[in-house]
């Protein structure tokens, strides 16, 4: 009998060691306003025609285009870019983590300008780049100066800036982003995921600006979260770059055909954008007029509000009470703030009664 070979427990790096997975809870919850997704769902004929995109895939045997040619096409007709500069992945993430392993990683680092969405750094770390965090009060807007003196001063390999910015909403003009790109030594990211919902459209800038990328997503103001669907805007030679470390075939047959036949129906996904800054200007109002409440303007389908007790007792409160937020209260200068997405107006009417309950 050979001796048992005592085995050692396999230990992750050690960037990630301590790490805790991110992501919001997801809790079967009455009302969940947590995690930015449209309330309404996709119509019933809608629905009903993306079935039929899936069942004409008769080559579901074989490998899906790797190249996502018609997808892209589609996306590229759209936002009037070449498709040679358009590029799609499974949702946003894997885009940013494309751009990251491509144009990050190993001895290279991005700078995220604080607060703003964590997967920015988290996928730094997990890619090996380095993250520079600068931090910028979202109460003063970021003039193009100051914009173009913290992205010269980091001298980042990857620049990000989220317009409208998650969690606290507001948009950067394009004076701002063009000062970005003029002043940042590498790639900047524009991560547009909300940009349907308020003026943001870094697009404009990207005739004549190599190093920029603006990335949007299906997953929010479409109504298309549940199908892991984002893609890019770059310069043609951006886009070379991840293909060097895309994984051949990523995006599969069923996506590509449902995504493409979904932006037939981009009037009938997108119709509820007016009544949701409708919304989202009724939610807030009433926000403000609870005492102690303080919102901070957003163009975005949710607000941050700061909130006059505990901030982790008032998210419980409200869950306890069938309401899921987003607690961002860990987030640098939020220290007060919870996160409501815009929902129905009987779901936004039910967050608002059960925050006026819990801070009684
Ligand atoms: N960017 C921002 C700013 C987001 O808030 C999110 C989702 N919460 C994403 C990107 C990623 O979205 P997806 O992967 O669904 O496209």
């Amino acid at each position: 009998m050979t001796a048992a070979v005592p085995r050692q427990r396999p230990r992750v790096r050690d960037e990630l060691a301590g790490l805790e997975p991110y992501g919001a809870p997801q809790l079967d919850v009455p009302v969940r306003l947590n995690t930015n997704e449209t309330p309404y769902p996709v119509p019933r004929g809608v629905l009903d025609d993306l079935a039929d995109a899936v069942r004409d895939l008769d080559q579901l045997h074989r490998y899906p285009d790797r190249e996502a040619l018609a997808l892209r096409a589609a996306l590229a007709a759209r936002a009037g870019h070449p498709v040679e500069g358009v590029w799609a992945a499974n949702g946003s993430n894997e885009l940013l983590q494309q751009l990251l392993q491509a144009y990050g990683g190993p001895g290279r680092s991005c700078l995220v300008i604080e607060p703003t969405y964590a997967m920015h750094s988290l996928i730094a770390r997990a890619t090996g780049t380095g993250v520079t965090a600068a931090l910028h009060p979202r109460r003063e807007p970021l003039s193009p100066a100051r914009a173009a003196e913290l992205v010269a001063g980091a001298a980042a390999d990857v620049t990000f800036c989220c317009s409208p910015n998650n969690p606290t909403g507001e948009t950067l003009g394009p004076d701002v982003l063009a000062a970005v790109c003029a002043a940042a030594p590498g790639l900047v990211v524009v991560d547009e995921a909300y940009g349907e919902f308020g003026g943001a459209d870094a697009a404009g800038l990207l005739p004549g600006t190599p190093n920029l990328v603006v990335t949007r997503t299906f997953s929010k103001a479409f109504r298309l979260a549940g199908l892991r669907l984002g893609y890019l805007l770059a310069d043609p030679a951006v886009v070379d770059g991840l293909r060097l470390v895309r994984l051949p075939y990523h995006l599969s047959a069923s996506t590509q055909a449902i995504g493409l036949r979904a932006l037939a129906h981009a009037p009938a996904l997108t119709d509820h954008l007016a009544a949701t800054a409708a919304e989202r200007e009724r939610v807030a109002a009433a926000l403000a007029r609870i005492p102690g409440v303080e919102v901070l303007p957003s163009q975005a389908n949710f607000l941050a509000f700061a909130v006059p007790a505990p901030p982790r007792a008032v998210w419980q409160g409200l869950l306890d009470r069938g309401v899921l937020v987003r607690d961002i209260s860990s987030w640098p200068t939020l220290e007060r703030h919870l996160r409501v997405t815009v929902g129905t107006p009987a779901e936004d009417d039910a967050f608002l009664a059960a925050l006026e309950a819990v801070l009684g």
